[in-house]
């Protein structure tokens, strides 16, 4: 034990796949890793309900062949969670899975730390939305946890070895850093700037949510159905059982593929007794992926554009997440960067978390000189924009489509003022819908809300002046308000909680 650590605020990676939590040690002046339960310093973000009680971790995920249709894989996006047992039914949202994983990694702290733990700083994928980033407070907030701040995965990994790094006595005095973060169901490309002093500015961010190593174990399931159909005539795709079995075997393959080129897949009656041995090759994993691998590049391309910055201009090309294993993907990164060695030095499981433990110390004034003066400058990852228009004979009549407001990779906070002046004569509201996306149309966006600014006095046309104001926090959540000018008259809104869970929810959750 690591001995009675007073107001430890911890930092906390909440993965796809797996989940790491750590906390400063003031006895060893240092970030540490915390152990669960089991004593391992990662635990599975996995959930499932038994019949009797809530599964958590690797508890939850060694029950998961017995038991898939109980079983939750990561939080995901928005879908109700059904848990079956004997006909009984459970039913969560993902914020609720979450945060059973979030308290699970707090009652760790808590038990290593000998002490009750309530701040910390939780990582989120680079490009997740606002919402998504809304989902991940609530969820902290059901864990009982004050969530101080949310940080971007890349950008703490980018802590962890900034700091690391800049007490290298032959560092430049600042260095462009790119990290490529591949884990199981994300992927984040994010162009930094480390200077010696410990400021560390995010010029650029970019990836997708839904691209990970589950798509690559995917394939590869896909694939081994249509060997299994070839020779056996058989279809195992509907069988929930016999996926999951595959699935698991294929995950390890690709493991293994990161090391050798060819490995065997073997299944005991997998099917109406029928067993399935395959061996795959390394060669056949990298086709069926080229599409997958060929998007990840395409991606650092944007995200160096979004970032103004030309791919030799890049001093260090830092790896992380566990599928940067996958010896194509370096290949493919090499190349690209005309053969510059990738910077594999941080524990790809451990970094996010070391550099959330970070935050939280220096936000929580404790730590070392270095912890306290090391200074964070993040961007946006989307831009938000807005559908302007005004209510006519009951229905809306849009003015145009998506309108920027805060153009993706602004340096957050930021707070950013639109004006609008009335259009017709005697218009007395304003309907504002914001969007999150990058495309011209909002149809293609993502709608987070609708404001509407009514009381405007009726004038002639072009006479009412309206301030429309974009607010992002640290956090990156976005706050909107309208005003009329001649009146004061002002409506806001803290977007994110549209389309989530409502306070009163949360309250209904937590009880
Ligand atoms: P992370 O979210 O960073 O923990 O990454 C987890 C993902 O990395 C999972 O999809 C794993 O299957 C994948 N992974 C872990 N080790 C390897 C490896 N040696 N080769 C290929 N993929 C791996």
């Amino acid at each position: 034990m690591a001995g009675r650590v007073e107001g430890t605020a911890i930092g906390i990676d909440l993965g796809t796949t797996y989940s790491c939590v750590a906390a400063w040690f003031d006895k060893h002046n240092r970030v540490e890793i915390i152990p669960n339960q089991q004593g391992n310093k990662i635990t599975p973000s996995c959930v499932a309900w038994d019949g009797m009680q809530i599964l958590v971790g690797e508890a939850a995920k060694n029950q998961i062949i017995r038991n898939p249709k109980n079983t939750v894989f990561g939080p995901g996006e928005k879908p109700i969670i059904v848990f079956e047992h004997e006909s009984e039914e459970k039913k969560f949202s993902p914020e609720e899975i979450s945060s059973i994983i979030l308290r699970n990694l707090k009652e760790a702290a808590e038990a290593f730390l000998g002490t009750t733990v309530t701040d910390a700083v939780i990582t989120v994928p680079a490009y997740f939305s606002d919402k998504q980033r809304q989902a991940t407070m609530d969820a902290g907030g059901l864990a009982g946890l004050n969530i101080m701040r949310l940080i971007n995965e890349p950008t703490s990994a980018a802590i962890a070895y900034g700091l690391d790094r800049s007490a290298d006595i032959n560092c430049p005095d600042e260095k462009n850093v790119l990290v490529f973060d591949l884990g199981g169901g994300t992927f984040d490309v994010s162009l930094l700037n480390i200077s010696k002093a410990g400021t560390i500015t995010v010029k650029a961010v970019g990836g997708d949510t839904h691209l990970g190593g589950e798509n690559f174990d995917q394939l590869m399931v896909n694939h081994c159905v249509e060997i299994f159909k070839k020779k056996e005539n058989k279809d195992v795709s509907e069988n929930t059982r016999a996926k999951m079995r595959l699935k698991i075997a294929c995950e390890k393959a690709k493991r293994d593929l990161s090391s050798t080129v060819q490995t065997p897949i073997e299944i005991d009656c997998l099917y109406e007794g029928i067993d399935f041995t395959t061996k795959f090759s390394r060669a056949k994993f990298e086709e069926i992926n080229a599409g997958f691998f060929n998007l990840c590049i395409k991606q650092v391309e944007n995200c160096l554009r979004d970032g103004n910055m030309h791919k030799s201009q890049v001093d260090e090309v830092v790896i992380v997440g566990g599928s940067t294993r996958i010896p194509k993907v370096q290949q493919m990164l090499t190349e690209f960067f005309a053969g510059k060695p990738l910077c594999k030095s941080i524990n790809a499981d451990e970094a996010v978390s070391y550099g959330a433990a970070v935050l939280a110390t220096n936000l929580s004034g404790y730590g070392n000189k270095k912890v306290q003066d090391f200074l964070l400058l993040d961007v946006t990852p989307l831009s938000l924009g807005v559908k302007a228009g005004i209510i006519n004979n009951m229905s809306v009549v849009a003015e145009h489509d998506m309108c920027v407001v805060i153009p993706k990779n602004t340096p957050i906070p930021t707070i950013k003022e639109y004006a609008y002046q009335t259009r017709f004569d005697n218009q007395v509201n304003g309907i504002f819908d914001v969007y999150q996306g990058e495309s011209k149309y909002t149809k293609e966006n993502v709608f987070l809300d609708r404001l509407i600014l009514d009381g405007i006095p009726a004038t002639p046309k072009g006479e009412q002046k309206m301030i429309l104001c974009f607010n992002i926090d640290a956090n990156g959540i976005l706050n909107v308000s309208a005003e009329v000018i001649s009146t004061g008259n002002k409506r806001s809104t803290t977007i994110t909680r549209s389309g989530d869970l409502s306070k009163e929810m949360v309250k209904r959750i937590r009880k």
